[in-house]
């Protein structure tokens, strides 16, 4: 199975080597050929605004927006939720792939939370150690959304069909059991 990692900016590295960990043929995606060749993409942490704006000098805004609806699987870390959100609470970023019918407010857990773990209980998976930095808060979630885990009464990984969105950052605690998740969604897709 060939899985990609958004490579313009943030943490892809991580990612990448969680999948091929897990036998995953996983490569780095900073261009629309590469794009092309990929059965998934996960979209990283980091920086959304800027990731953003990568995405559509590339010309991959667009591909992702097109893609994503015919059913192609992505999974948005922590920045890369901010990009599949539909709504978000502030102004920026504008330009998000916007596919997933949640609200998201960046930066949201506030400045003594700006980064913690917790161990959440996730659907079909179990305990999970879940590492969130300067996280984004999913402050609404629409009904065709289903809500894979909580903390705090709030929801940090949903799904809708073939879209996958998570609050923290799994990529960093050495469990691969989310991303193999993904991996399902991608080879059932
Ligand atoms: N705060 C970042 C943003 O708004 C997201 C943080 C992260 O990805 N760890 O883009």
């Amino acid at each position: 199975m060939r899985v990609g990692v958004l490579g313009l900016q943030g943490d892809f590295r991580e990612h990448l080597t969680v999948l091929r960990s897990l036998g995953v043929d996983a490569r780095d995606v900073r261009t629309q050929e590469q794009l092309e060749a990929v059965e998934g993409l996960i979209i990283p942490g980091g920086e959304s605004t800027t990731i953003a704006y990568l995405l559509e000098k590339t010309g991959m805004l667009k591909v992702l927006r097109e893609r994503g609806a015919q059913g192609f699987p992505l999974y948005g870390t922590c920045a890369g939720m901010i990009l599949l959100a539909r709504e978000l609470s502030d102004p920026y970023p504008e330009n998000r792939i916007a596919l997933m019918d949640i609200a998201v407010k960046r930066n949201a857990y506030g400045r003594q939370l700006d980064s913690f773990e917790a161990d959440l209980q996730i659907k079909n998976i179990g305990s999970f150690r879940a590492v969130f930095i300067r996280a984004p808060k999913i402050v609404r979630v629409g009904s065709g959304v289903e809500i894979l885990a909580e903390h705090d009464g709030v929801p940090v990984l949903v799904r809708q069909k073939n879209l996958l969105a998570s609050s923290f950052h799994p990529e960093l605690t050495g469990d691969p059991r989310v991303h193999r998740y993904f991996l399902e969604m991608v080879a059932q897709g």
